[in-house]
């Protein structure tokens, strides 16, 4: 099997692992390959076939055995059987690119069944290439691709085997491996599984420190996701840091060019309690080379630092999917309530507001709404054009954005009406809060694209929730704007107020 892809390549199958390990290594004498087979009758048939062909052929009758030669003597490429009594060609496969010295050899692993799985978990075990025995000259063509004549790489003299390396010792350092792997399998799952559970991006943050305080010890934890013409910072530290941890951790993952930082700092003591002085890895979070954020981590002093930064760094890898799933997530629920022309809140979401307010227990008389609608607005259209008139409604939501409190929603109710509402306010302040709305209107003409200035006005109509319901409550709202329309619109009516007319 000769799989070359790019794609193999990069998610780490066929060939992958192998280095170009000939550089400046002496280009002379002859290409080295290890055979291993339990076989007597094959090995001897495919070495006399390798032989003929100008390799220098060591041999070996099972893994444990092949192991220790190709450790003792790396040689340019190792040609196994997958099935043999003990450990397997592919566990074989797995104990050399765990070792630094054979990490990069090729190895071909050679079989009389190719089963699928066997050919998958091959290639995930990191073998080069997956081959049918029955075909000695595909093996040969394969080997000359891998290692080309004239570019043996190894020394002649071996390597000293590692003293620690018997025999006994090999089951030993196959499960030290698998249980690497098998660790980093299940970070990587509990890592991918976030991007299921977190409703925002707040969320995924929380559950990423729940998740990596049980692994690492850390002084500090930073994530940093840009958001529109800005960037968002979350900072995971232990409350006796105080302050103090939180400006280095902002300034590791956020970049001058970020503009302004909405930070929100998590404190708890699962983090280490212990000053924030250790190793500061800060990486970039990437989607097919696209950056979603940064996340950085503070080691604590008492943890050697490399553990620490291995996980880091399989951690901002695969934060990248739970990343963009939430980033998606949020992005959807943020344009399924947004008017897409003024960017205030749509009908739906303050409809949905409205009805979570009026909804709670709250005493009668604290909720209030003004309903909002330009003035002969479509002699504006009729006038200047729509697109003018766009930039009008524009114009009255910046106004509206610059009146209203934090804690007002401001949202186009439809077409040139505007709904602000104002929780925990009574119809006198409300009234007030709506002359103040009016007078800014008029008070600001609106600078259209040809330079020219429109003068805007509003009529507003005032209610209050009496507990009756919300359809009675925002009919009350458009009668009483009704009644500023007919007395002469620029004007604001509180509805159920008596007002001589
Ligand atoms: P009044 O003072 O009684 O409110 O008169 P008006 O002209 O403001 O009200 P009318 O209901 O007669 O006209 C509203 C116009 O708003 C009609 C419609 O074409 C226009 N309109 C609705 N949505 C938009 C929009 O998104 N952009 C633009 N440019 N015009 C819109
Ligand atoms: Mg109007
Ligand atoms: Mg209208």
């Amino acid at each position: 099997m000769d799989v070359r892809s790019d794609e193999a390549r990069v998610r780490g199958g066929w060939g992958c692992t192998v280095a170009e390990p000939w550089g400046n290594l002496p280009r002379t004498g002859m290409r080295r390959v290890l055979l291993v087979d339990d076989s007597p009758v094959l090995r001897s048939a495919v070495a006399q076939s390798l032989e003929d062909a100008g390799w220098s052929v060591s041999l070996a009758s099972d893994a444990e055995e092949g192991l220790i030669s190709a450790l003792s003597a790396p040689p340019d490429a190792v040609v196994t059987d997958l099935w043999m009594p003990g450990l397997s060609g592919l566990q074989l496969c797995q104990l050399l690119r765990g070792e630094p010295a054979t990490a990069h050899i090729p190895v071909l692993l050679c079989t009389g069944s190719a089963d699928r799985r066997s050919r998958f978990w091959a290639q995930r075990s990191g073998a080069t290439a997956f081959l049918d025995r029955s075909d000695p000259v595909r093996l040969l063509r394969e080997l000359d691709r891998l290692v080309p004549p004239g570019r043996a790489a190894s020394p002649a003299s071996g390597l000293p085997v590692d003293p620690a390396l018997r025999r006994s010792s090999i089951p030993g350092r196959l499960s030290m491996l698998l249980d690497h792997a098998l660790f980093e399998a299940v970070v990587v799952g509990e890592l991918r599984s976030l991007a299921f559970d977190a409703a925002d991006i707040e969320g995924l943050f929380q559950a990423f420190s729940r998740l990596l305080t049980d692994i690492v010890a850390y002084s500090w934890l930073a994530f940093s996701v840009p958001r529109r013409g800005g960037v968002r910072v979350f900072v995971h530290q232990h409350p006796r840091h105080g302050g103090r941890a939180v400006p280095g951790a902002v300034q590791s993952v956020v970049s001058p060019v970020d503009g302004p930082v909405e930070l929100r700092v998590v404190s708890d003591a699962l983090v280490a309690d212990e000053p924030p002085e250790g190793a500061v890895t800060a990486l970039p979070v990437l989607l097919r080379g696209r950056l979603l954020g940064r996340v950085a981590m503070c080691a604590s002093r008492a943890s050697a630092g490399r553990d620490e930064a291995a996980v880091i760094t399989l951690a901002a890898r695969e934060l990248a999917l739970p990343l963009h799933a939430v980033g998606l997530l949020e992005e959807t629920r943020r344009l399924a309530s947004t008017d897409a022309l003024t960017e205030l809140a749509n009908r739906r979401a303050a409809s949905l507001c409205l009805d979570q307010l009026a909804r709670r227990d709250a005493p009668p008389g604290t909720l209030s709404i003004a309903l909002i609608d330009v003035d002969f607005f479509k002699s504006i259209n009729d006038t200047y054009g729509h697109a003018s008139g766009d930039r009008v409604l524009c114009h009255v939501a910046e106004v509206l954005r610059a009146v209203a409190r934090g804690n007002d929603l401001t949202a186009r109710w439809g077409g040139e009406e505007f709904l602000l509402v104002l929780d925990g306010t009574s119809a006198a302040t409300a009234r007030v809060v709506a002359e103040r709305v009016r007078g800014s209107i008029a008070r600001t003409p609106c600078r259209l694209e040809s330079g020219r200035s429109v003068p805007i006005t509003v009529s507003i109509g005032v209610a209050t929730f009496n507990g009756k319901g919300l359809d009675a409550f925002i009919d009350s709202a458009d009668r009483a704007l009704y009644r500023a329309k007919s007395r002469g619109r620029n004007r604001v009516e509180v509805a159920d107020e008596v007002t001589p007319s």
